[in-house]
């Protein structure tokens, strides 16, 4: 195998970044940022595998409908995703929700019924609504509104989701609204999900007001007082672009293709570090190593450990104790003439007591305007996860009858579809489980003796779109960083 070698004297630092998802699109973005900065140019080629930038993003058009395949918006109280539209000069693109159905629906015996106003995904932010609400038994709100008074518990190690909503709101808190509205971002079990490396400011709020309650509501008096952070006034909790989140990925694979060099339908098959771990080789399936003074590796944690296992074994064997799920989404567009439901919300979530096969449906036309055509409504209907992942192995055709048949039990949906597609997802929803964080500090360390090479992705610190792009951000500058420090006498 031949080693392309770097000529002496060269004037540009060659980065490598493997993944052409929101990740790595925003690693290759920030190195060319960077790289009028540094003290030489940045050279920066990107490697994808598949036949498109995007990874599990992509919008389509289809019959007057903006369809989203995987992910439809992005919450706005984590600033990267918002901060980087803003860079790619598309902010006057950007759209929030629809105010007027902003609320959603979970399931109760068979009914959709509103959740109690001002929950937030585990907490209440006024006990009169829980008071009102239909959901829970007299007991079930009792020990809701008990967590005011409730002293604070041990600081423990980690804690499970499911224990620390029981702990402090009781089991029907956690069966009937905190299961779903938290499967609905997770897809995951709530036994088996971390609270500290998912939502570690419910403990936080525990740790220093005693209830979450309270924290919640000096929080959110804080913020009325003097409102620090413009974008949740300015947008709304979650933010879209006109265009589907599709436009934030053309204009970002566009602007990166104008300063780089990006390979698509390229996946790269093993890495070859140097002697001294300092430099890369980058083996494509055309078995040419190409030479890179840096590496991000921007994929789900098992293809990354795929790349490393020769060289870093114990790191590649934590990456890949990281837990995956499956979910396929059917998205389907309708008259609402079809729809017996007023569909009168964002959309609804299911608890898994209440034994369906789905996990949400969400009312995407309700939610951002401009995703269906007037008098129709688009839904997208999520299946599997880690609660349901034997319906991953039924055909696509049993999925699209077993959809339709619970959108006509729950929502009165009936009539021909304007169209009907399934998008699978395989392995595509990282489960942060007991013991996440511990886990990636340990490969962080296994892999600190590779200081040219940087993880990124949705594995590590966040699965959301903001948190995909920042940890790409970061880890660009942890490589750029790095490259100033290597001594230009050596490379070559
Ligand atoms: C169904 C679904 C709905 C979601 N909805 C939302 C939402 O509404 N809001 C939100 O904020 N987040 C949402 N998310 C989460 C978010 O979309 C993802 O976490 C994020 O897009 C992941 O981006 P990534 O770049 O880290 O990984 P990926 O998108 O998985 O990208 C990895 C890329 O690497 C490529 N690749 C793999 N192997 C190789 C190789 N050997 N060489 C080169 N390339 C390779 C793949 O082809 C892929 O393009 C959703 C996720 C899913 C699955």
């Amino acid at each position: 195998m031949s080693l392309n070698p770097i000529a002496s004297g060269d004037a540009a630092w060659r980065v490598a970044v493997v993944g052409g998802g929101i990740s790595g699109l925003a690693a290759a973005h920030r190195l060319t940022e960077l790289s009028s900065a540094a003290s030489r140019p940045i050279e920066v080629t990107l490697f994808e595998a598949g036949t498109r930038f995007g990874g599990v993003v992509g919008t389509r058009e289809i019959s007057g409908y903006c369809v989203e395949l995987g992910a439809d918006s992005f919450i706005t109280n984590k600033p990267w995703a918002l901060d980087l539209c803003r860079r790619l000069g598309l902010e006057h693109r950007l759209i929030p929700t629809e105010a007027a159905w902003r609320r959603a629906l979970v399931l109760h015996k068979g009914k959709p019924v509103p959740v109690p106003e001002g929950f937030q995904l585990l907490t209440p932010t006024a006990i009169w609504p829980v008071l009102a609400s239909s959901l829970f038994s007299p007991w079930g709100k009792l020990r809701i509104a008990a967590e005011y008074f409730l002293p604070r518990g041990k600081a423990g190690d980690d804690e499970s989701l499911a224990h620390f909503v029981r702990r402090r709101f009781g089991r029907e808190a956690l069966e009937r609204l905190v299961q779903p509205l938290v499967g609905g971002i997770y897809t995951s079990d709530p036994e088996k999900l971390s609270l500290r490396a998912t939502m570690p400011r419910f403990l936080d709020f525990e740790k220093s007001y005693g209830s979450v309650i309270r924290g919640l509501r000096r929080q959110a008096n804080r913020h009325q007082a003097a409102p620090t952070d413009d974008s949740g006034a300015r947008y709304s909790l979650f933010a879209t672009l006109a265009g589907g989140i599709g436009e934030l990925i053309d204009v970002l694979a566009q602007r990166v293709r104008d300063r780089a060099m990006m390979h698509l339908q390229t996946a790269v098959e093993s890495l070859l570090p140097d002697s001294e771990g300092a430099r890369f080789g980058v083996v494509c399936p055309d078995r040419v190593a190409r030479r890179f003074d840096a590496i991000v590796i921007a994929l789900p944690a098992y293809r990354a450990a795929d790349l490393i296992a020769s060289f870093a074994g114990r790191a590649a064997q934590r990456l890949r104790e990281i837990d995956y799920a499956s979910t396929a989404i059917v998205v389907s567009g309708h008259k609402l003439t079809d729809v017996r439901h007023p569909l009168d919300a964002f959309g609804l979530v299911v608890p898994a007591v209440e034994r369906r096969h789905i996990l949400a449906v969400s009312f995407t036309s309700r939610k951002f305007s401009g995703r269906a055509p007037a008098g129709c409504v688009q839904l997208r209907t999520f299946v599997g996860g880690a609660m349901q992942p034997e319906l991953m192995d039924l055909s696509d055709d049993e999925i699209l009858g077993l959809v339709r048949r619970e959108l006509s039990s729950l929502l009165g949906v009936a009539g021909q579809p304007d169209f009907e597609l399934i998008a699978r997802w395989n392995r595509a929803m990282p489960q942060y489980h007991l013991g996440h964080l511990d886990r990636v500090a340990q490969i962080t360390s296994d892999l600190a003796r590779f200081p040219g090479l940087a993880l990124a992705g949705n594995a590590y610190a966040g699965v959301g779109l903001p948190d995909c792009i920042r940890s790409g951000e970061l880890a660009a500058e942890r490589v750029a960083v790095w490259l100033e420090h290597l001594s230009p006498s050596t490379n070559g």
